[in-house]
Formats: C-alpha cells, structure tokens, sequence
C-alpha cells in the first residue's frame, strides 16, 4: 500500500459504503487506525493526516487531527472529514449499525440506480473482459471493473467482512 499521492490514490484503495457514503480504507492489518506509507512524507502516518495532505496540501497543526465525523476511523471521504482537536474527534464514534437494518438501506438506495441487481450479479459471475461486459450491459468499463471488485454494490449479507465492523 504505498504510493499514494493524490486523493483519487487514495479512492482507488477504498470501498465505497452505499448506505454511509464512505470511503473505506482496505487494509490488511491495523484496520482499526490505518496507518498509510506515503511518498508525500516519506514515511508512514494516519489517514487523518494523509487525506489533509492530499486534500490541503500540509498536515494538521501540532494538538489537532483530522478525524471522521462519521465515526469510521477507516474512512477517506474528505467530506466526512473535519479538522479537530482529540476530544472533538472522540464525541464522533459511530455506534454501530444491525447488517440487517444496514441491508435494507442499502436496497432501498438500489431501487433507485438504473443497473438492477440481476445486472450486477450477471457482471459479478461474467469472465469476460470488463470492455465486453461495459458493452454488453451499457456500463463504463470502470463501473463494472468496481463492481467486480465489490468496491461499489457490494453483495449485502456476505458482505459483512466490509460491513459489519464499526471502530
Ligand atoms: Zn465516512
């Protein structure tokens, strides 16, 4: 996980949380405080600090973090990010959300997108090229290669390796 320099680094290695909207890192270990070696310092940090200096260009000031106010300690979305002192940040822990209630949202947000889930489930199954597939389905290459990847319309119960966890 190295190399990040620019925030669209950095959303290439998230998986977006259709009910949250959040960015969630990918990490393999230290998924609670993801800690990111990045060109931009040259060593390793937190992602508070990554995201402000993808997003401003300079870290936050000494005694300040930049933390998630939507309380996933794992989450990139610079809009749920806010510049803050510790205490600030620690009224923001989530409580987590039931996957059953967290499954429902996310279908109701579904029924809203024009690509239905027997779509996605046919591209998620297909070994065709992700050119084929876009062509096939009516969707942009990149689209169904997130799809692929269950970075974006993740399935919802067997999900839960993405889902279910809360900080
Ligand atoms: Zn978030």
């Amino acid at each position: 996980m190295t190399g990040i320099r620019t925030l669209a680094d950095l959303k290439a290695r998230c998986v977006i949380d259709d009910v949250t909207g959040c960015w969630v890192y990918k990490a393999r270990e230290n998924y609670r405080h993801p800690v990111v070696t990045t060109p931009l310092m040259g060593r390793s940090v937190g992602l508070g600090i990554l995201i402000a200096l993808v997003t401003t260009g300079k870290a936050p000031d000494k005694g300040m973090t930049n933390y998630a106010k939507c309380g996933h300690k794992a989450c990139c979305n610079p809009r749920h990010r806010v510049i803050g002192t510790k205490q600030e940040a620690q009224k923001h822990w989530a409580k987590p959300c039931p996957p059953e209630r967290r499954a429902r949202i996310s279908l109701a947000r579904r029924a809203g997108s024009s690509v239905d889930e027997s779509v996605i489930e046919a591209i998620r199954l297909s070994d065709k090229s992700a050119s084929s597939i876009a062509a096939e389905h009516g969707v942009s290459k990149s689209y169904a290669c997130r799809i692929r990847t269950n970075k974006v319309r993740a399935p919802l119960m067997n999900g839960a390796s993405v889902f279910a966890w809360r900080p």
